[in-house]
């Protein structure tokens, strides 16, 4: 690691390892898939491609931005053009790319995920799903952030999903919505076809939401 490393990306090192033993442990993708990253000013730390996230350190962790050619000895996640490009389109502070099996099912499936629950407004609404892409390529980096608009999660068509926020956290809680809205979902049909909310009620559930301050 460099020696006289800002404290924010030390910190961020360790939030991504954290988050990335989170990442299995909650299903949200299995051995090297998926991956994380932090912005830091014009630096991005990101976790490193094909290493399992349970030998997973912070020396492993990436580094991407001016400045950093030859930082570290891992190569940076294959995905990072990905990462590159919602910072580019958002004011995000972190990216989270899962392979979680719901959203994955849903993607080989349907073209977005509709309202089902209210909380899908923590999300900015109805999630699009991106249409296919090989990954790692420009063009899934570009489809993604099409597809998303104004929204803060997409779904990769026959991939995974992308979520992002003002922190590492919040970022991996849009993950974990996202995953239980797609399962969610899938129950309902098994009922029948769903009811979904309507662009005015979720205005509503919006309204309410920052009237009591939540989501803040
Ligand atoms: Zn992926």
């Amino acid at each position: 690691m460099a020696e006289a490393e800002p404290a924010g990306l030390t910190t961020a090192r360790a939030e991504l390892v954290r988050y990335g033993a989170r990442l299995v442990a909650d299903r949200l993708a299995v051995g090297s898939a998926g991956n994380l990253s932090v912005r830091i000013g014009e630096t991005v730390a990101i976790t490193p491609s094909g290493l399992a996230y349970e030998a997973l350190r912070p020396a492993d962790i990436c580094l991407v931005g001016p400045g950093t050619a030859g930082a570290g000895t891992r190569r940076p996640s294959s995905e990072t053009p990905m990462h590159l490009a919602v910072y580019a389109a958002t004011g995000a502070a972190a990216v989270v790319h899962t392979h979680s099996p719901e959203v994955v099912a849903l993607s080989a499936a349907c073209t977005v995920l509709p309202a089902v629950h209210y909380a899908i407004t923590a999300l900015g609404g109805p999630v699009a799903v991106a249409p296919y892409q090989r990954f790692g390529s420009a063009g899934l980096a570009a489809a993604a952030v099409r597809a998303a608009g104004q929204r803060s999660a997409v779904i990769l068509q026959n991939h995974g999903a992308v979520t992002w926020g003002g922190s590492l956290d919040q970022a991996y809680q849009r993950a974990v919505l996202l995953e239980w809205l797609a399962q969610v979902y899938r129950l309902a049909r098994c009922h029948g076809e769903p009811r979904i909310l309507s662009a005015a009620e979720l205005a509503e559930v919006t309204a309410e939401m920052a009237r009591i301050g939540y989501g803040s």
